[in-house]
């Protein structure tokens, strides 16, 4: 079993005399990563600082690794010193970009030639070769976000908590330092926690993707998520998903692909659909689920698909376990990454 490292009961923090956080049960294994999305000021931030262990719960209990991080005796240095936060803004210290990724290691006492090895290692990683002598003041918005993760990557620390780690950056360069998380999360020990307000970027960088509604866990929207190789289909493109089974698509390409299409976009009826979306699947309903003020259907076609109706739908239907209905979405819909 993976150890737990973070473990919130009963969490609540307030600011003034808002509740900004409040969480009943979470836990945060070694070895997974994880991704918090939702809208501003859902309590993203506010998650990172209080697993940082520099946010208070105002009620409830934190326990890092087994031990209660409010009761007397903790060792906060030490524990601290095993996580990273990189914050929303990060700030940089004066001087070079060197300077700056080479800071945190050398406050712990690591050797020079170390430092250098590490410094040259993530700056490559990050896009940033040229970049050790540059004065951070001449760097670009995204040169110095990534400037901050070359830092934070630096001390290899066993806890990585980043908020919205690629807010600045272009598409391009974003996609670096997802393939950059996504490496990071075979390795081992390691806990992975990115904030995000990117759904797709959250299911693509983590194991576990964990929704905060105004300062709750919300259900996370059951994803329609498929996996297959992409090739030309039926003049056009389609990914077959199981033997036999494809999904038509607009992207091109060749290869495996993974590929997610939102619940609201898949469409229900009771007829076939005939229409210009270019896939429709039929089946039973094997599902009927409440999220929020919404219902989520599963139906069991030849593969489950997920679909989000109002209440309204749902009766105006008389959709029922068992009932068969045809679920059709376009092509435009699936998202390929
Ligand atoms: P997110 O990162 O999802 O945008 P935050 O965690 O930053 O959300 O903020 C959650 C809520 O807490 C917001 O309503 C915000 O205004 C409030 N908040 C955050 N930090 C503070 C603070 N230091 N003092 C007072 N209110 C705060
Ligand atoms: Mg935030």
């Amino acid at each position: 079993m993976a150890e737990v490292l973070h473990r919130l009961e009963n969490i609540r923090v307030r600011y003034r005399n808002e509740h900004v956080l409040d969480v009943k049960n979470l836990e945060f294994l070694a070895g997974r990563s994880y991704a918090v999305v939702g809208p501003n000021g859902s309590g993203k931030s506010t998650l990172l600082g209080l697993l940082n262990l520099l946010v208070k719960p105002s009620r409830g209990k934190l326990l890092y690794r087994s031990r209660d991080v409010g009761a007397p005796g903790f060792d906060l240095k030490s524990a601290r010193r095993e996580m990273t936060l990189v914050m929303q803004e990060p700030v940089l210290f004066r001087g070079t970009v060197f300077k700056n990724v080479a800071y945190g290691l050398k406050a712990r006492g690591t050797p020079a030639e170390e430092i250098r090895r590490r410094v040259t290692h993530y700056l490559a990683l990050l896009d940033l070769e040229s970049f050790e002598n540059r004065p951070v003041h001449e760097l670009s918005g995204g040169e110095a976000q990534r400037v901050a993760l070359a830092r934070a990557l630096a001390l290899e620390s066993r806890i990585l908590l980043l908020d919205e780690p690629t807010a600045n950056l272009d598409r391009d360069k974003a996609r670096t330092v997802e393939n950059l998380l996504l490496e990071l999360r075979n390795h081992g020990e390691r806990m992975v926690l990115v904030a995000t307000h990117d759904p797709w970027q959250a299911h693509r960088i983590a194991d576990e993707v964990i929704t905060l509604s105004e300062g709750k866990i919300a259900p996370t929207k059951p994803e329609n998520l498929f996996s297959g190789i992409l090739s030309e289909h039926r003049g056009g493109w389609g990914v077959e998903v199981i033997p036999g089974v494809v999904i038509q698509v607009l992207g091109q390409g060749q290869g495996e692909v993974r590929l997610v299409i939102d619940p609201e976009d898949v469409l229900l009826a009771l007829e076939p659909i005939r229409s210009s979306a270019r896939n429709s699947f039929h089946g039973p309903v094997r599902r009927i689920e409440r999220i929020g003020s919404a219902m989520c259907i599963t139906v069991g076609a030849e593969i489950d698909l997920h679909a989000i109706i109002t209440e309204n739908s749902l009766k105006e239907m008389g959709l029922h376990e068992g009932k068969e209905v045809w679920a059709t979405f376009k092509s435009s819909s699936v998202h390929l990454f």
